[in-house]
Parts: C-alpha cells; structure tokens; sequence
C-alpha cells in the first residue's frame, strides 16, 4: 500500500487550529501528555500479554526513550507498549471520535462568548485532548507505531495542514514513536523554552512525570578528556564523546512512602500526574490498613467535576494494583456509584494479580476494602460539613448531584442503608436568607407547630419565590426548601421523612398548617367551598380533562389562582421532568385553586349566573387556568387561543 492522505473531521480540525494559535500559555505540558500516553499504551501491553505472553515477542523491559535532536530540530518520544496498526492510527489518532473533546470545544465557545479567561489547567485535562498538544510546539508531526504482534509497521504524519498521511513502515520493536519536529521557538540556546535541551527534557519529566512506574530514559552526551592508566587526564589528546543512558523519573510509588514524609504538594503533583487532573485535588485521603484485609489506599476528590459525570460515557472507578503492579484501571464495583467521583488507587497484596476482572471484582477482599473505604470518605465529609462549611459547600457545589441521585437510585439497587448514610450530607438552598442548608439545621430551627418540612420545586430561585403559594408561608415565617435540580423532588421522595418530620411539597395537596391562624382559615375556606359546590364543579366540567379537580384555596393571599398537584401523585415539576424525558407515563393530577378573596372570584361567580355554557364563562376558566399553567412555568398547549382570548377580554 502507498501513501494515502487524509482529511481530518471538521471537529479535529477545529481543535487542531486550537492548538496551532495556542490557547494555552502551559507549553511545556505537550511532554506530559505524550509520556502519559507512552505509559497508557505500555499498560496495555503489559495487561494483554498476561493472557498472550507471546504479544511481548521476547521483550519484557518496558522503557519509555526520548531523544532530543538538536541538529534536527526534533524530539522523539519512544515507547514499546502496545502499538497502533493503520486502522488505529485512523481512529485514535486521526479522527476525534470522543464525545468528550465536542464537549470541549463546544464550553471554550462558550467561554469565549461569555469573555471568559481560561486558563489552560481548567480546559485540557477535562476533556482529555491529550495527544493534538503536540501541536503546540511542533508543526510537523511523525508517529511510526508497530502493533504488537503484527508484521506491518505504520507511519503517520501531519503538518496539521487539515489532513494527515499514512504509509507503510519498518519498525523492529513493537510499539509507538512520536518525533515532533520542532517549531523554531522551541529549540536552540535563542528559544523561549529549548526542547532540545537534555536537561530541559530531565527537569520536565521529573516535574511531571516522575511517578510514571516505567522508566523513562534518556541519552547524556558528554566531552571527555581521555586519560591514561592511571586515570590522569592526558594533556593536548582531542576529547571524545561518552554516551550514557540514565533513567530520569524515580519511579517510587509514592503510595509506599510513609504519609508523615509526603509534601502536600508530592500528594497534588502525583495526583495531577496519573489521573490527568490539572488542579490541585480538593482532598486527599491516604490510607493503609493492617487487619483482615491489608492494603494502601490514596484516594482524592478532585477539584472540580468533570463535564459528563453524569453521562454514560463517563467510566468512574479506581485503580487496583498488588504489591505496587497495576492490575486494572477504573475498577467501578470497590466504591459505591454515588462517590463515582473520587480518583485513586487501592494497592493490596490480598489482591490476586492473576484472576480475572469479573472474579476480581466479585471477590470478597474487594468488598471489604471498598466498605472500609466509604466510610472513611462519609466520615470525612461529615468532618468537613461541620467544621469547615465554606468547603464542604464547595464540594457539595461540585458533587452534590451525585449524591442525591444516590439517594435515589438506592430504590433500585436495594441498598437501603444509602439513604441513612447520605441524609445527612444533602443541602438545599432555603428561603430563610438564601443560603444552603441541611435537613437537620431545617428541622432544628423550625417552629414547635410545624408539622412538615416545605419544598417548592421549580428550575430557579427566582420563580420559586414568585410562586403565589410562597406568599402565605413567607408571610408566617415557615422556611421552604429550594429544590431546582431535577432530582431533588425524586431525591426527597426517596429519603420520605427526616426525624419523624414528612416533605411536604408547597404545590402539592393541602399546606396543613397547623398554627391556629392556618386552622380558622382552613374552616373558612371549607365553607366557601360549601357554598361554591356549584361553581367549583362548573370550572372543573368547562376545563374538563385537565385538572382532576378545582378547589377554593386556603394557600393565597393577593394571587387569583394557583395550580397545585394532588397527594398522591408525582408533582408537576416531576411531571416536567419526565416529559423532558419522552416519558409521558407520569402525569401530575392537577387541582386548579381558586383564590376567594380575589376580586376575580366575585367575577366568576357574577358571570356564572349566566349558567356554564355561557361563552364569557368558559373564555374565564381557560384563562384562569392558562394563567395557573403560566405561574408554574408551563407554557400553554395552544398559546394563539390564549392570546386571542386575552385580546378580546381587554377589547370589553
Ligand atoms: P487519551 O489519552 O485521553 O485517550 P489522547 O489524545 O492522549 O487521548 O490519545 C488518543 C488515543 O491515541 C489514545 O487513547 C490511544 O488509543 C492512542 N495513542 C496515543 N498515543 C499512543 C501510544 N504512544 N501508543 C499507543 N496508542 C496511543
Ligand atoms: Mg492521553
């Protein structure tokens, strides 16, 4: 086969042009994300010939070489790890098929748009760019990959001109070569940062990539006066040229090491290293156990979430080693979902090194560590709600979704604990001085005669407190909880009471307020309704199918209508949610309230003197429901009808 070319995607092009016009000032981190990859690929290799030794073809010393070319302009990453065929080159090189890096491009326009800094160590690392780096200080590209295995060696290249060319090659060890051909900023004494430069090369590997657990190495170069027997120099003979390879990371686990002689800072650059994180982790825990299970463990919670953490493409898990080998990546069954943020490693020697990933992860050690694990990290975040709560809101600002969907989603994993675990770690912001607030700080305060904990739902602040029902209970002092996240209504419903108190949904049933004002108009209320039975029946006969029922309210003061769900059902905003999820199946019943103390409803009622099949009356009730749905944030079915309406009433 000849030299073919290719056109990258539109999208690789974009990202591509990203990198040539630098966005990021971080040059330097181009080595890390190639050694990083040389590390990945040699995993794979390393993995693949447990099952297939013959894959190694007889070479068992992992390395990583790099080879800076002054002369050349060029440096060279080097690894005998698993290797690319052609169709790989294609897809994992030449095409970005990750929805991960849409994402990206799709929050730096944003970002743009919105006049945003970014600074490199927020966008990379998220969404895993890793290898286009390269294009930030080279403006050619060269890889010769051979798979393992295969016959064939491949080289690829490009000049990130918007394609790339492929064509045959001959490489005798297995695996991948990188060499980037320099831009002129890049290399020589003049340069910005020299690429070239050995000890330039040494210093960044050991910045970034000292924990790499394979060597990294490097050829030294040094002028050397020859000597004579006795090892004197001899005076006026030309100097010759000694070559010395050195391995440039320590390769130290940094697990290994006792907690009390790590540097927060080692902890922050291990963590940034081999998870590809760019911040500094907002906590670390560094465990070891000695007991039934022995193991070491260093886990962290990252600084900020990463864009699909909800997503199915996102793969949680950590890293299981035994005795300091790698075993596996993103084990998802030691810690439970709703901590499917957390990065780290477990190293165990209780863990067997030769059993397969589902027997592994089924295995009883693992359950142990992992149970051992969750309760050291809920501890923790305990720990840190009462003590420090400027973070803990900061982590709940970036996880706190994760473990309300735990809550809710242990109806189906049968792990019914989860909610007593997790009941106490969930904030809401609340109507009492807008802040984030626990359900136990909730209850605390609240007053002797409340008998419930209130929530509205709604997609924002803003029309929780303009809902008419909030006025009443603004009014009495009862604190409401803001739920504005979709899965909070889902997530209350599941944790059902909190210390013997119920949710109550403000939009929902009946307040049931018990204070004795609440109480006089309660009865008030009935009676109205009493000597409206004909009315309220009619509204509900003109609106017919839907609402379930129409009702005087007890809940509003200046407002004339409110929409509220009934009891038993599921609410309207969760109704929202699941037809936002084309499922139409839950259906909030709706009960239309009707404010007695409004001017309106004396209108109603003159107008219904003219009986329910008079025009005026019919035209009313849709409007007043229209107006319900409106509140509620719901637009109505046929908005030309309700605007005509509209028209015609203001016309009279
Ligand atoms: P990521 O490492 O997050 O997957 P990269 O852009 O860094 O993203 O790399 C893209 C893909 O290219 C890798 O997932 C891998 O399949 C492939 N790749 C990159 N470098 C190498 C290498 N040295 N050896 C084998 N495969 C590689
Ligand atoms: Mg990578």
């Amino acid at each position: 086969m000849g030299k073919e070319k290719y056109e990258f995607k539109a999208e690789t092009k974009q990202l591509l042009d990203l990198m040539i016009h630098s966005i990021y000032t971080n040059h330097e981190i181009f080595l890390r994300e190639l050694i990083s990859n040389a590390s990945d690929a040699i995993d794979k290799a390393h993995f693949e010939s447990l099952t297939d030794r013959s894959l190694l073809e007889g070479d068992e010393n992992f390395e990583i070489f790099l080879t800076p070319d002054a002369e050349q302009h060029t440096l060279t990453i080097a690894d005998n790890g698993i290797g690319m065929n052609r169709e790989e080159l294609i897809e994992n090189i030449g095409t970005i098929a990750k929805s991960g890096t849409k994402a990206f491009l799709e929050q730096l326009k944003k970002a743009k748009e919105e006049n945003k800094d970014l600074t490199d160590k927020e966008m990379i690392g998220q969404f895993g760019v890793g290898f286009y780096s390269a294009f930030m200080v080279a403006d050619q590209v060269t890889i010769v990959s051979r798979k393992a295995g295969d016959a064939q060696a491949w080289k690829w290249e490009s000049s990130a001109d918007g394609s790339y060319t492929i064509e045959e090659a001959e490489r005798v060890e297995r695996g991948t070569s990188i060499t980037l051909h320099l831009k002129k900023e890049f290399c020589g004494k003049e340069a910005e940062q020299d690429f070239t430069d050995p000890y330039e090369i040494e210093r960044l590997v050991k910045k970034y990539s000292d924990y790499v657990r394979y060597p990294i190495k490097m050829d030294f170069t040094f002028e050397e006066t020859p000597k004579d027997k006795d090892g004197k120099e001899i005076e006026g003979a030309e100097k010759i040229k000694k070559v010395e390879t050195r391995t440039l990371n320590s390769m130290q686990p940094l697990w290994t090491k006792n907690k009390s002689e790590i540097k927060k800072e080692e902890y922050n650059e291990f963590f940034k290293h081999q998870f590809h994180e760019w911040e500094d982790p907002m906590e670390v825990f560094h465990t070891k156990a000695e007991g039934a299970v022995e193991y070491t463990a260093l886990l962290a919670i990252p600084a900020h979430a990463p864009y699909n953490l909800y997503q199915t493409d996102y793969e949680p898990g950590v890293q299981l080693y035994s005795r300091h080998v790698f075993i596996m990546d993103k084990c998802k069954d030691l810690l439970p979902d709703y901590l499917r943020f957390m990065k780290g490693l477990v190293d165990s020697p209780d863990l067997s090194l030769n059993i397969s990933r589902e027997l592994l992860q089924q295995s009883r050690e693992l359950r142990t560590i992992g149970r051992a694990l969750e309760k050291n990290i809920l501890k923790a975040l305990a720990r840190k709600l009462k003590n420090d709560r400027e973070a803990y809101e900061k982590f709940w600002n970036e996880y706190g979704k994760s473990l309300k969907i735990g809550i809710y989603n242990s109806i189906y994993s049968g792990s019914s604990d989860t909610v007593d675990k997790l009941k106490d770690l969930i904030l809401f912001l609340s109507s009492k001085e807008g802040k984030l607030v626990s359900l136990k700080e909730y209850v605390e305060r609240m007053p002797e005669s409340q008998k419930k904990i209130y929530y509205a739902t709604a997609k924002d602040k803003e029309t929780i407190e303009h809902l008419p029902q909030m006025e009443t209970l603004r009014d009495k002092g009862i604190e409401v909880l803001y739920l504005l996240d979709p899965v909070d209504e889902f997530c209350l419903e599941t944790i059902h009471e909190y210390e013997g108190k119920p949710f109550h949904s403000i939009s929902r049933g009946d307040l049931d307020l018990d204070d004795a004002e609440s109480q006089e108009v309660k009865k008030e209320t009935e009676e109205i309704q009493k000597d409206n039975g004909d009315l309220m029946k009619d509204i509900k006969e003109v609106l017919g199918d839907k609402v379930a029922d129409v009702k005087v309210s007890a809940r509003l003061k200046s407002s004339a209508v409110c929409l509220v769900a009934d009891e038993a059902g599921p609410s309207l905003a969760m109704e929202q949610t699941f037809a936002d999820m084309k499922n139409p199946l839950f259906k909030a019943k709706r009960i239309l309230e009707i404010n007695p103390h409004h001017e309106l409803f004396q209108r109603l009622q003159q107008l219904h003197t003219a009986g329910k099949d008079s025009q005026d009356f019919k035209d009313y009730c849709d409007l007043l429901y229209t107006q319900a749905l409106l509140i509620e944030g719901i637009l109505p079915e046929n908005p030309v009808d309700f605007a005509n309406k509209v028209a015609k009433l203001m016309a009279k």
